[in-house]
């Protein structure tokens, strides 16, 4: 959905780069290849996202596996793809086909079980899994889904940069979803060699840029393919600024969000907040009470 920006970001302290994480290669599902950007040791740092995975292969059977049935609480999953086609079933009921260029937004909640399996067995298969943790009070909460289709995404463009909004807000265009308590910010940005790209960001929001083609720069620091950069919160910073490098496009995904300073316990696919709770979920999906 293209839309014009009608709002300049003015940022005049940048944020700089505390630290830039590779990418990690692992598997996932029934076998399905994929890059961790994001992982469990970061989560504190990152809070309240709590996971990203970008998985992308022209080969069949790096992600032909799919991820057969499995269940969720706690928290919500949000997947956009850049190519292919992904089928969803849950134990709610819902059923949805992500395509190209959309995203899938799913409130686990006091719990689903669902199945993510790709519907092609040739061809390209991209894009990107992202963990969104839910505040305490709403993680027993009931179960939610929204399938956005590439059209429902706004997106702009301004000076070679486009930028699509998945959620939050930027250069005055509201993204396709709005939470409260984390507020995410969720971009995709497509940056012309040389181009440059400023968000205002709260000091107090965690924020990070994971470079998935190209190369682009932050401050000093230059950001290869498959990095992510973790941005600092330094006291009194308006946001981040990002250009693309000068010798070729870059594509980047600049993900923010207002951190719930709540304890996180993880066993796998549950998050909540105490080991008792996880103990809970765990006697929960096995009594069937997921289903
Ligand atoms: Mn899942």
């Amino acid at each position: 959905m293209r839309q014009n920006a009608i709002a300049t970001e003015t940022v005049s302290r940048p944020r700089k780069v505390e630290r830039v994480v590779a990418g990690q290669a692992t598997h996932d599902g029934d076998g399905v290849k994929l890059t961790r950007v994001l992982t469990q040791t970061m989560q504190r740092r990152l809070d309240p996202f709590l996971l990203l995975d970008a998985f992308g292969s022209d080969v069949a059977e790096d992600y032909v596996g799919g991820f057969p049935g499995h269940p969720h609480r706690g928290f919500e999953t949000v997947t956009y793809m850049l190519a292919g086609r992904m089928r969803h079933r849950d134990s709610t009921g819902n059923e949805g086909l992500l395509a190209s260029g959309g995203v899938q937004w799913m409130t686990a909640g006091r719990g689903v079980f669902h199945s993510e399996m790709p519907e092609q067995e040739s061809g390209r298969m991209e894009g990107f899994q992202l963990w969104l943790n839910l505040p305490a009070k709403d993680k027993m909460g009931p179960p939610a889904y929204r399938n956005i289709e590439s059209d429902a995404i706004p997106e702009f463009s301004v000076d070679g940069v486009t930028a699509r909004v998945v959620a939050g807000h930027s250069h005055g265009v509201a993204g396709a979803i709005q939470r409260e308590h984390t507020e995410p910010l969720y971009l995709d940005l497509h940056l012309d060699a040389g181009a440059a790209f400023a968000q205002s960001i709260p000091a107090g929001h965690i924020a990070f840029v994971y470079i998935y083609r190209g190369t682009a720069a932050i401050g000093e620091t230059t950001l290869p393919r498959q990095h992510m950069a973790v941005l600092a919160n330094t006291a009194g910073s308006d946001g981040v600024q990002l250009r693309a490098a000068h010798d070729g496009p870059a594509r980047a995904l600049l993900i923010a969000g207002r951190p719930l300073n709540e304890p996180i316990a993880q066993y796998g696919p549950f998050v909540m907040n105490t080991h008792a709770e996880i103990f809970q979920a765990v006697e929960d999906f096995q009594a069937g009470r997921m289903r």
